[in-house]
């Protein structure tokens, strides 16, 4: 058997998450902004999005 195999690894960056969430409280308003992450291109898999 091959253990050669083509499963998605889990991003090790964002684990997964797809990203986080940024708190930005400005002028006492909580803003929170989403950022994808970067290695992954917010897809939470490893090398997602190429
Ligand atoms: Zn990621």
């Amino acid at each position: 058997m091959s253990e050669r195999q083509n499963t998605p690894r889990t991003c090790t960056s964002c684990g997964g998450a797809k990203g986080h969430t940024i708190d930005a409280s400005h002028d006492g308003v909580t803003v929170q902004t989403w950022r994808p992450c970067g290695p992954c291109h917010g897809t939470g898999i490893q090398g997602g999005g190429i």
